[in-house]
C-alpha cells in the first residue's frame, strides 16, 4: 500500500481515503463517490479494528461480508482496497496509541470507555500507511468525526479531512451496519431517533432554550417502548460541551438501544431564525 501511495505522489496524483469495517451500504457508497469524484485515486479502507471495540460489545459478531463489499466497491468505481490483517496493523509488541483530550470525555465515550482511543489508534495508522490527501468521514459519526478533525489538526498531519452528510432510509432512519441487527418491526420502530431529532429541532426554530429542545426529543423516544435512551444531548457543534442556550450552531446528539442494537443519531440545531443551510437534515 505505502509503495502504491507513494508512486502516486511522485505522479502527482491526489489521494482519497474511505476507511470502513466493512457490510458497505449507501452510507459508505455516498463517501466513495465523492472520493472517487474528487482524487485521482480513490483507495477503500476495510478493517474491523479490534481496539475500538470494547469488552461484552459485537466485535465477533460484527456483520464481516467481503465478497459483497468488494462487488460493491468495484461498482463505485473504487479500484484500490486496503484490507490490513491484525498482524499488520498490530504486530506483536505494538504499544503506541493516539489519544485525544475533551472532546472523547462525554458523549458515546461515557458507555464506550476507551472506543475513540482505538479509533484515532487506527486512523493515525491508516493515515500513515495511505498518506491521502484527503480522507472522508461521516457526519453520522459526529463525535468521531470532530475528534480526527482534532487529531489532523493538532497534529499537523497535512490531510483534509471531508466531512459527509448522514445517508438516510426513506423512512429517516440513519443507515448503519449495526441496522443488521435489527427485526423488521425493530427497523421500524428504529425510525424514532431521526423522528426525536426532527422534534427537537422544530422546537430549536422557535426557543433557544436546551431544557425545552431536549424535552421534545425525550418525548417522542418515551413513546416507543423498545427504546433504551443511552444519552440524549445538546452541544456545541465544535467544542461538543453540553448547551443551555443555543446562541451558535449545536448538535443534538443520542444514543438509543433498539432490540440488539445500540444506534446513535445526530443532526444540526442552529439559534432561532437561522436558515437551514442546503443538504442538512
Ligand atoms: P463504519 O464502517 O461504520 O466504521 O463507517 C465508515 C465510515 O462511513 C465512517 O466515516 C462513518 O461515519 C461513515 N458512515 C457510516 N454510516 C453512514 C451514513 N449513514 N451516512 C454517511 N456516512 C456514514
Amino acid at each position: 500500500m505505502r509503495a502504491l501511495s507513494r508512486q502516486w505522489w511522485r505522479e502527482g496524483r491526489t489521494l482519497g481515503l474511505v476507511p470502513t469495517m466493512g457490510n458497505l451500504h449507501e452510507g459508505h457508497l455516498s463517501l466513495m463517490r465523492s472520493a472517487v469524484a474528487e482524487c485521482d485515486e480513490a483507495v477503500a479502507s476495510i478493517y474491523v479494528n479490534p481496539l475500538q471495540f470494547g469488552a461484552g460489545e459485537d466485535f465477533d459478531g460484527y456483520p464481516r461480508t467481503w465478497e459483497a463489499d468488494l462487488a460493491t466497491l468495484a461498482e463505485a468505481g473504487v479500484a484500490t482496497v486496503f484490507a490490513p490483517t491484525d498482524a499488520v496493523m498490530y504486530p506483536p509488541g505494538f504499544a503506541t496509541s493516539v489519544e485525544v483530550a475533551g472532546l472523547t470525555d462525554g458523549l458515546c465515550a461515557r458507555s464506550r470507555p476507551g472506543h475513540f482511543r482505538g479509533v484515532t489508534t487506527v486512523v493515525m495508522k491508516l493515515l500513515c500507511v495511505v498518506l491521502p490527501h484527503r480522507a472522508y468521514f461521516g457526519e453520522k459519526d459526529y463525535q468521531q468525526l470532530a475528534v480526527i478533525r482534532r487529531m489532523t489538526d493538532d497534529l499537523g498531519l497535512g490531510v483534509q479531512i471531508v466531512p459527509m452528510p448522514t445517508w438516510r432510509e426513506p423512512s429517516g432512519l440513519a443507515m448503519s451496519s449495526r441496522n443488521g441487527y435489527l427485526s423488521d418491526d425493530e427497523r421500524a420502530r428504529a425510525v424514532v431517533l431521526s423522528r426525536a431529532i426532527a422534534a427537537a429541532q422544530s422546537v430549536a426554530a422557535e426557543t433557544d432554550q436546551a431544557a425545552a429542545i431536549l424535552a421534545a426529543a425525550n418525548e417522542v423516544l418515551a413513546a416507543e417502548p423498545l427504546a433504551r435512551v443511552d444519552y440524549v444531548e445538546l452541544v456545541d457543534a465544535e467544542t461538543l460541551e453540553p448547551l443551555e442556550r443555543v446562541e451558535r450552531p449545536a448538535r443534538l446528539c443520542l444514543a438509543v438501544h433498539i432490540g440488539p442494537a445500540r444506534l446513535i443519531d445526530n443532526g444540526p440545531v442552529l439559534p432561532p431564525g437561522s436558515p437551514l443551510p442546503l443538504g442538512e437534515g
